[in-house]
Order: structure tokens, then sequence, then C-alpha cells
């Protein structure tokens, strides 16, 4: 049956303009604003995400999550009296006709809202550009290296610009489509930890912060919208990456069928709790750059090594190697810093046996509190 059009918005006497993804209620554009920058402020001080006095780093890209993100935590800052030190803060991946354009657009956003911009590049950092790589390495391992690259990149900036925080601009999608993910690949680790709005690294390094957690992608495009906020909406020329194409995919379709399975899935995600077996990454300095890392050798360095070396299709013979890894001694393997020998190599079978069980584990797991919780 067809939805009558309702007459007055669900908060006002105003007339409706659009009916948000999230909720389905009709509302108007002015409680469309006060209902989305509510919320953001809600998940900000319910997660107790900073503090006065703080510097926070804002990931930004020109695009419009990054730039929504800004504006919101302009607006929110200056209206709440957070009392935080506001930067923008981009990384070049070095892609032509993709991140040039949008770093244009985050030029302009630098100058509308009058916050400080720093950018960083992979060339400055690691000598090389993304179109490098992929000449080098190929298409199909393309957002591993970039993704690897740009997560330290973020760190190494945030330590540069001093933050106390980085911020960057995961909406609802990404961080359920994350959890799914994390789910499929059997990483506990990860999967414990992806859906909290404040993550601490250690090491020294910022915390890492998601005030749009619960903004659903949809919404955020109606309030850059409506907003008239300047972004650049193109995607990069080398996406998606393929496993998680699927997982977006299946997230989209849950969402089609029931909007709130978005919310569902995040909420599911923060009730897990591992129990204490599930191995956790401890940080150690990379032995090779210094930088902080879990591993011996920091998977950039890792990464980096095979494209130095014009080897960098060892990275598709095993991928797991460096997305999954949690084992010191594999990237040392890998680089040849020590010979295999018994007492680092696994028993055959008995690592393929350890993941599938703990696989098994956590997809009961994760049935038992989803259907336990969100249904
Ligand atoms: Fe990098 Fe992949 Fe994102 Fe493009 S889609 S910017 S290659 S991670
Ligand atoms: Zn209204």
């Amino acid at each position: 049956p067809q939805r009558q059009p309702q007459r007055r918005c669900r908060f006002c006497e105003k007339k409706p303009q659009l009916r948000r993804p999230k909720t389905g209620h009709a509302v108007c554009r002015d409680c469309f604003f006060w209902a989305f920058e509510a919320e953001t402020h809600d998940t900000i001080v319910s997660s107790r995400m900073f503090s006065p006095g703080e510097r926070v780093a804002i990931g930004a890209s020109g695009g419009k999550d990054s730039t929504v993100l800004a504006y919101l935590l302009k607006t929110l800052n200056e209206r709440h009296n957070y009392g935080l030190d506001l930067r923008l803060l981009a990384i070049d991946e070095g892609i032509a006709g993709y991140r040039d354009d949008s770093l244009d657009a985050l030029r302009r956003t630098e100058v509308s809202l009058g916050l400080p911009l720093t950018i960083f590049t992979y060339r400055d950092l690691y000598g090389w550009t993304m179109d490098e790589v992929v000449r080098a390495a190929g298409r199909r391992s393309n957002c591993t290296f970039c993704g690897v690259f740009r997560r330290q990149a973020l760190d190494r900036g945030a330590g540069h610009l001093k933050a106390d925080k980085l911020a960057t601009g995961h909406n609802a999608d990404d961080v359920a489509e994350t959890v799914v993910m994390n789910l499929l690949r059997g990483d506990a680790a990860r999967l414990s930890r992806c859906a909290d709005g404040v993550t601490h690294t250690g090491g020294g390094l910022p915390a890492r912060c998601k005030p749009l957690k619960y903004a659903y992608e949809k919404e955020i495009v109606l309030y850059a919208y409506f907003k008239r906020l300047d972004y650049f909406a193109t995607e990069c020329l080398y996406a998606p990456a393929a496993y998680r194409g699927h997982a977006r995919a299946l997230v989209k379709d849950l969402e089609r069928a029931r909007p709130a399975a978005l919310l569902h899935i995040i909420q599911a995600a923060e009730q897990i709790r591992f129990r204490t077996d599930a191995r956790m990454p401890e940080l150690d300095t990379c032995r090779l750059c210094g930088y902080v890392s879990s591993q011996p050798v920091c998977k950039a360095c890792v990464l980096l090594d095979g494209l130095n070396s014009g080897n960098p299709g060892w990275l598709l013979a095993n991928p797991r190697l460096v997305r999954l890894s949690n084992s010191s001694s594999e990237c040392l393997l890998m680089l040849g810093v020590i010979a295999p020998n018994a007492a680092v190599a696994p028993a055959p079978g008995a690592a393929a046996r350890d993941r599938h069980a703990l696989r098994r584990r956590i997809l009961d797991d994760f049935l038992n509190l989803f259907f336990g919780i969100a249904f």
C-alpha cells in the first residue's frame, strides 16, 4: 500500500520536505538539520569523545563524509562550547583526476570554514604515488596498499599536528560494512573494536574518533545537499576493493529491506566481547622505519619492500599475510629476516584449524547476539 503524503512535519507545523532514510519520518528541512545535528552531538557526548582544550585533526578528503564532518564539528564546537582546536588533515594518495580534484574542493572548505589545512602526500612519505603503485602492482591489490599507507599517513600527519584526537568521517554504512567484513574474515581483534566510536591504538598515537558512526550515508548526502556544502562527488578511479564490495552490497540490501538493519548491525557489534583467549595485537615499533606497529615490521614497510624490490606480486599470491597476519614471524619470514624453521613455522594445518575454530565461534557469538539483541 502506498504511504499517504504527510501534510505536516513530524516535529513542527511546517510542510515536510523529505522523509528521513534512517527513521522514515517526514520532516521539514530545519527539523532535519536539528535532528541530524542533535544525534551527532549525542554520539560525541555519550562516548565522551573529546575533552575541552584538545586539538582534533579532522581526516578530510574533500568528499561528502569528511566535508559534513568538518562542518558539523565546527558548528557543534561553537554551539556547545566543546573547546576544541580543530584542524583539517588531508592525505594526497597521488591519484590524478580524482584526489587532485577533491583536494581543490577541500581547499575551498578550508576557506569557507576557516579551519587550517595540512596536506601530506604518499610521494613524500613513501616515495610512491598510488598511480605508480597501480602501474607496478596492478589493479587487484591497490586498495590494500592504499589502505595501509593511508592509515599510517593519517597517524603521522596527526602526530605532526600534535593532535590529541583524529576524527574520521566513517558513517553508519561504513561501520556496518566493516563489521560484516571482519565477521566474514574471522578477524576477532578488529571485529571487537571496529564499531567503537573511540579507539585507542596506544603507542602515543592519537585516539581515532568516528562522530558520524550512527549517521546514514543517505542522510549525509541530504545534509550536504540542503546545506549546499561544497564537496567532490566522484569515486576513486581504482575503486572498489573486491571483498569490501561484497560486504557493501550485502549491507545495502539489508538496509533496503529494513532501514534499521544498519543500526542493528552496529549495536550488535558494540555488544560483542570476546573471551580473553582471542589474540589481540600488541604494540611495538617497526624494525625498519621505527614507527608504531603491531608487527616487528610494519605493514607499510612490508608493502614498500615488495614495491621497491620490483616484486609486488607476492601480495597477490598470499594476501592473507598482509591482511590477517597476527603472527610476528610471518612478516620477517617474508622479508628473509629470519630463516624458516620448526620453532616459528606452525605445524601444517594447525593454523588453519585454529582459524576455522575461531571463525565458527565468532559466527556463533555474532548470530546469537545479532538475533538476541537486534530482533
Ligand atoms: Fe585508495 Fe582504493 Fe580508496 Fe582508491 S578506492 S582511494 S585506491 S583505498
Ligand atoms: Zn519541522
